[in-house]
């Protein structure tokens, strides 16, 4: 089922689509080569709890940690660890917080130093495919029509879009109905309308969209170790145009 949401509800959506934001540019600020991501899930926990929040992964169904620090072929869900980033590498960074109530939930997946042409590619189209998929999240379009837009955009520069996970609602749980995957047909799937909040989150790899679980039963690799880009935002279904709730301007403007 899903739950459509009051003016009063978004707006607390919307706070914590923020902070989830500004954490992540927090943590941004700190991506360079030689940092551990241990010290940056420190920098993230400290900063959500500095404002009053609580980070909503660290003990999600037993997750470890305050963020998912995902490292090249890492697609989702890595630990923090003692590895130092290395030039060259990509990190993705998904975030969520707790406050008030609802959670904020987003990705942004950050260079380390400078990246091969190839990688900053992948990393220039995965986002650009996630605001082509916002653009169709408008009421009276499908859940079909993002997806599909995520996929053929990608698709053309011959990437690939992980089938295994997918966007969700967002509300007082962390994941709630609808699915939004990243691959579909215009016009399939749940009808979008006023009320609706959704995470859309591009999960896109270099090469083949195989994936694999890691012993530890969370980190998700690609199967050809190639890198895997993620971008998430948060968007709330409104006629006529998306309203975004999150947003990577903070990471940006810096
Ligand atoms: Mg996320
Ligand atoms: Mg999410």
């Amino acid at each position: 089922m899903i739950k459509l949401k009051t003016e009063e509800e978004i707006e607390l959506l919307r706070e914590n689509a923020l902070l989830v934001s500004k954490t992540l540019a927090e943590v941004g600020k700190h991506v360079a080569p030689g940092v551990t991501t241990l010290e940056l899930n420190k920098i993230a926990e400290t900063f959500i709890r500095d404002h009053g929040a609580v980070p909503a992964f660290l003990g999600y169904n037993g997750f470890p940690y305050a963020l998912c620090m995902s490292v090249n072929d890492v697609v989702v869900h890595g630990f923090a660890s003692d590895y130092h980033l290395q030039e060259g590498d990509i990190v993705s960074v998904d975030c969520g917080t707790i406050l008030k109530g609802f959670y904020g939930d987003s990705a942004y997946t950050f260079p380390v130093g400078k990246v091969s042409e190839e990688t900053a590619k992948l990393l220039e189209v995965t986002k650009e495919s996630l605001y082509r998929g916002i653009s169709m999240a408008v009421a009276g379009n499908r859940i079909g029509d993002i997806s599909n837009a995520i996929q053929t955009y990608i698709e053309s520069f011959g990437f690939s879009a992980v089938r295994e996970m997918v966007g969700h609602g967002i509300g007082k749980r962390l994941h709630e109905s609808p699915d939004v995957p990243n691959y579909g047909r215009k016009g399939d799937g749940k009808k979008l309308v006023e009320g609706m909040v959704i995470c859309i989150e591009p999960m896109i790899n270099a090469g083949t969209k195989s994936i694999f679980m890691h012993d530890d039963g969370w980190t998700v690799s690609t199967v050809d170790r190639k890198k895997s880009a993620h971008f998430e935002l948060t968007v709330a279904i409104k006629k006529g145009k998306p309203d975004i709730l999150s947003t990577f301007e903070f990471i940006e403007q810096q």
